[in-house]
């Protein structure tokens, strides 16, 4: 049975959706660039397990996590490719790192010494990206610490330096590229000098979602693909830079729809108080349509009082204050609204459409964390482009 006919609430990932915009990156993607894709933080809310499966089928060549936790689940779908660790790594974790075979990010040498002492012990040798800094000052070594970090891979045995990666501060909040340039071209010289020390055959990368699609020097030989291809845009300013620009216009498709059932139903006198704190007060005979959401699920607590959802195609407001697990809508307007109708929370429903970069205006934040916050315990569901299901 189709598991959306009895859940109260749940996460649709289109997998045409997610092939389309792989497919977009890929038309893009200098010959030479290999693709990776970012699935950190749940695939940003999409799902870490079935996003590594689609991932799997898609002839992604690589993908990227956070911490050695997601990159178990990765393992533990099946992904036999490479998997680079993009966040830090505790040192007492190395050998997990060795047992997922990991491609660590390196920024500290202390981190660098354990990983090494585990290798050799295991007669076995870990590919590492150094991560330089550019003036993200996020991760990144300075470059007055890079030679030291050098010569411990000049005389490691088991430590190989595979990569050497960077990260852009500002390429997709601005049309202004300048910053973003300066960050390549320190990127560059760094480069210059490790490679005329003796370092050779070495990955690099540095591209997001955003430098991919506005500065495509940025690409080397791996792009690290994340909100691109989940079909959302990084920001509107990399959507204006993309249309100003040459070529044809990029067409993204979202991946995601959240959708819920009305969870119950009831008409309220004009003059109510609705919900925590009595914030709003029905101004009529109100239709109140209770949902099983609440910020806990990852519905903002600022979407109070402010956004919308989809019911029978129309809009119902959000009335009062969202609550843990319940939010309360107005279904004065929608016809023949009737108990356990479907909800759409974010996504499109007929000619009506909620997406993540209108919730993040409203609750003042960016698409990111919209969908990077939904509760990992909603059920994920793969569906195709007409929304039927598809087998695991
Ligand atoms: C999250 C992340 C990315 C992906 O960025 P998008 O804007 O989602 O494409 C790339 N590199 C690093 C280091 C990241 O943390």
């Amino acid at each position: 049975m189709d598991p959306r006919e009895t859940s109260l609430s749940w996460i649709e990932i289109d997998a045409e959706a997610f092939r389309h915009n792989l497919s977009v990156f890929r038309r893009r993607l200098p010959s030479g660039s290999r693709l990776l894709l970012v699935v950190k933080a749940n695939a940003y809310g999409h799902g870490l397990a079935p996003i590594t499966q689609l991932a799997s089928r898609e002839a992604v060549d690589q993908l990227g996590v956070h911490s050695i936790e997601e990159a178990a689940t990765v393992r533990a779908e099946g992904w036999r490719g490479p998997v680079l660790l993009m966040g830090p790594l505790h040192h007492l974790r190395v050998d997990a790192l060795l047992d997922l075979q990991l491609e660590p990010t390196i920024t500290e040498l202390h981190v660098l010494d354990h990983l090494e002492s585990a290798a050799v012990r295991r007669g076995i040798t870990v590919p590492c990206h150094l991560k330089l800094e550019t003036g993200t000052h996020r991760q990144g070594v300075m470059e007055e610490d890079v030679p030291s970090f050098l010569d411990r891979f000049r005389t490691a045995r088991a430590v190989r330096l595979h990569g050497l990666s960077t990260h852009f501060a500002n390429i997709e909040d601005t049309t202004d590229h300048r910053y973003a340039e300066e960050q390549l071209s320190r990127f560059r010289s760094l480069v210059a000098s490790i490679e005329s020390s003796g370092f050779s055959g070495l990955t690099l990368h540095t591209a997001c979602t955003a430098a991919l699609l506005t500065l495509p020097a940025t690409c080397f030989d791996l792009v690290r693909l994340g909100i691109g291809a989940y079909g959302l845009w990084p920001s509107r300013e990399t959507l204006a830079s993309t249309r100003t620009g040459s070529g044809e216009a990029v067409q993204l498709r979202p991946v995601l729809t959240w959708k819920c059932r009305i969870g119950s139903l009831k008409w309220t006198p004009a003059g109510a108080y609705v919900g925590y704190g009595c914030s709003y007060r029905a101004v009529r005979r109100t239709r109140l349509a209770i949902l099983p959401i609440g910020y806990a699920d990852g519905y903002d607590r600022a979407l109070s009082d402010l956004a919308h959802v989809i019911l029978r195609g129309q809009r119902a407001p959000v009335l009062g204050r969202i609550c843990m697990n319940i939010t309360l809508v107005d279904a004065s307007d929608a016809p023949e609204v009737a108990l356990e109708d479907p909800v759409t929370l974010l996504g499109r429903e007929g000619s009506e459409r909620v997406d993540a970069e209108r919730l993040a205006a409203w609750a003042d934040t960016i698409p990111y964390e919209v969908v990077s916050r939904l509760s990992p315990g909603l059920p994920r569901i793969v569906v195709d482009g007409e929304g039927r299901l598809l087998p695991d």
